[in-house]
């Protein structure tokens, strides 16, 4: 059985371009993959830090933060009342 050079030429083409399209396969889906579920955790903390407010208490100097659109909340230490954090 002969063998020709060009006829070995011609598998190992197609074998490095199989193997090309496999490895870029193996690289992109997992980055792919990762990628769409970092966009996903990345709008969920958004969202929840979103409906969170931070206050900062002027009698004990407490930072704590409550969920919800409120404008005023009770120090969980002292109970005073305080306004919302404003940057
Ligand atoms: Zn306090």
């Amino acid at each position: 059985m002969h063998i020709s050079a060009a006829y070995l030429a011609s598998i190992f083409a197609v074998d490095a371009s199989l193997f090309i399209a496999l490895g870029l396969l193996v690289v992109i889906l997992p980055v792919l993959a990762l990628w769409f579920l970092y966009e996903q955790r990345k709008a969920g903390a958004c969202s929840r830090r979103a409906l969170c407010t931070t206050f900062s208490c002027i009698k004990c100097e407490l930072i704590y933060s409550r969920c919800g659109i409120e404008k005023e909340a009770s120090c969980p230490q002292c109970g005073y009342r305080n306004t919302r954090l404003k940057f």
